[in-house]
């Protein structure tokens, strides 16, 4: 079963979405097995970090920024090649097993949507996957 899921973003940002896979692992009564969770865009990602220090997000985003900064020999026509940068190397996807019908994420850890080109109206899956 796909669980599917509608955010709202801003620009540029991470939004902490455990709590919907989370819900996603409650509904599907899935004591042991893994959770795929899905970015199906382009400039947009899915990746798992420190979950306590909001400043480690606000970090990131810097970082990404000053590494993939918009450079004129770009040719994308929508302009937005260094969100698709961010992207490719944040990655569309991560993977969490799952033991006891609870996600084993760090205590530190979360998991996060990165938006880098919005404001747009964004779609992510969970799957979850019984073994
Ligand atoms: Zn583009």
């Amino acid at each position: 079963m796909v669980y599917s899921y509608t955010l709202k973003t801003e620009k540029e940002n991470f939004y902490n979405i455990t709590s919907y896979v989370r819900q996603a692992v409650n509904e599907s009564m899935v004591e042991s097995g893994i959770a795929v969770v899905y970015c199906p865009h382009t400039t947009a990602g899915i990746t798992i970090n420190e979950n306590a220090d909001p400043d480690v997000v606000t970090d990131l985003i810097y970082a990404l920024d000053a590494t993939f900064p918009d450079r004129y020999q770009f040719k994308h026509a929508e302009g937005n090649s260094a969100a698709h940068l961010k992207s490719s190397v944040i990655g569309n996807s991560a993977t969490v097993i799952i033991e006891d019908g609870r996600l084993l994420l760090g205590t530190w850890q979360g998991i996060y949507f990165t938006e880098f080109d919005g404001p747009r109206t964004r779609n992510f899956f969970v799957k979850i996957i019984k073994g």
